[in-house]
């Protein structure tokens, strides 16, 4: 083989982190997206399509700096007419902008919004995850009230039902801009205080995102974590009433789930609720997580809107519930298969004028033709 042949290889191969849906990987993909939005639908959701780009700011300022999304793992590119855009990492900061853009603030709240499609991350790709990754979306817009957070819960849990896998939700609050505000300042001063401790990876991280020091898998951080000041201690009662509003309906609604203290999620827009679906592996060990939200009461201004809109919302990890899904779960065997073969060209028009007919009645009819 020449070097140029060879070098020609990887043309022929999807790009690293991406791949081709086709035939069943098609239509479960597709079978997920209309269970779903049966769901979705069912408890008031409309579908909302926005571009697979927008311009980088509302990124950056909404996911914000010091995120592993922003940091390391979007997609950005310069237009010939010099505009700065970025293809969509997450769905909820264009959600938001759309909101706004189109004055969805003066239509009667809150707005009940679901969308799907495909997301952009440039990170190192490994079983279970993409560059190209797709998303279901929920996001409830110009309400604040726990039942909005449930609603979002209950209506996330159910889709996620529908994949037959265990499911259950981790769940936080991060309490309100300034409670959080102040809990960063302790939390900095005390990650400062064991600097030399922290993992490598996590020092940089002090300034940046401390919150983030809370996730870390690397040994050495998670010893100090058992020490770190927790932010439940300073919530205060507002915060506190509204957590357990949204704990109690939980409860209500028999979603098992449980309150993790370090569960931070990570985007600098979320405030109060936090949560995470998760499901044991195939060995029943570690749980994976299939999808979260939380609430984002300011993303709104953090875009560059005059007034903050009260919201909350999640994303569904499309791949790997298709992944972890029982065989059965989305494949649709409701319409019967017909075969029909045209024997001879005369045939042919009336082979599929019948084709026709028995598509009509509902089934799904594969044609064949000899010759
Ligand atoms: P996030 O909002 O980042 O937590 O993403 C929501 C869900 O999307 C996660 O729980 C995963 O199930 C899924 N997800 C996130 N990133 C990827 C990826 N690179 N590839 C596949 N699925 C992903």
């Amino acid at each position: 083989m020449s070097s140029n042949e060879k070098n020609n290889d990887h043309l022929l191969q999807a790009p690293r982190g991406t791949r081709d849906f086709v035939g069943d990987t098609y239509d479960r993909k597709a079978d997920f997206y209309r269970q779903a939005e049966a769901i979705a639908r069912g408890y008031g959701f409309t579908g909302i399509e926005t571009p697979v780009f927008e311009h980088t700011e509302i990124f950056t300022k909404g996911v914000g700096e010091g995120t592993d999304i922003v940091d390391k793992e979007m997609y950005n590119f310069t237009t010939a007419g010099g505009d700065r855009l970025t293809l969509r990492p997450e769905g909820t900061a264009a959600v938001m902008r759309a909101y706004i853009e189109h004055g969805m603030g003066s239509m009667p709240q809150p707005l009940y919004l679901y969308y799907t499609g495909p997301f952009f991350r440039h990170e190192k790709p490994q079983k279970g995850r993409y560059r190209q990754l797709y998303q279901f979306g929920l996001e409830v817009m110009g309400g604040k009230n726990p039942m909005y957070d449930i609603l979002t819960i209950k209506t996330g849990y159910n889709i996620l039902k529908t994949s037959g896998r265990e499911i259950s939700v981790q769940v936080n609050t991060l309490g309100s801009v300034s409670e959080r505000q102040n809990y960063l300042e302790i939390l900095k001063k005390f990650y400062q205080e064991h600097q030399s401790q922290l993992a490598e990876s996590d020092q940089y991280r002090i300034e940046t995102n401390p919150l983030r020091i809370l996730d870390s898998k690397e040994p050495s951080t998670k010893t100090i974590n058992e020490k770190a000041p927790l932010l439940q201690d300073q919530l205060g009662e507002a915060s506190k009433a509204y957590f357990d509003a949204v704990t109690k309906g939980l409860e209500d609604l028999g979603i098992p789930y449980e309150v993790v203290p370090s569960l931070v999620r990570g985007l600098d827009y979320y405030e109060h609720t936090v949560f995470e679906y998760v499901t044991k592996d195939e060995q029943g060990a570690n749980s994976l997580a299939l999808g979260g939200g939380g609430r984002y009461d300011g993303l709104a201004e953090m875009i560059g809107h005059k007034e903050s809109v009260p919201a909350v919302g999640l994303g569904l990890g499309v791949d790997r519930i298709l992944e972890v899904a029982h065989d059965d779960a989305y494949l649709d065997t409701s319409r019967k298969k017909v075969s029909i073969i045209a024997i001879g060209d005369k045939v042919i028009g009336e082979a599929i004028k019948i084709a026709g007919i028995v598509a009509g009645s509902g089934c799904e009819v594969l044609m064949q033709a000899t010759d």
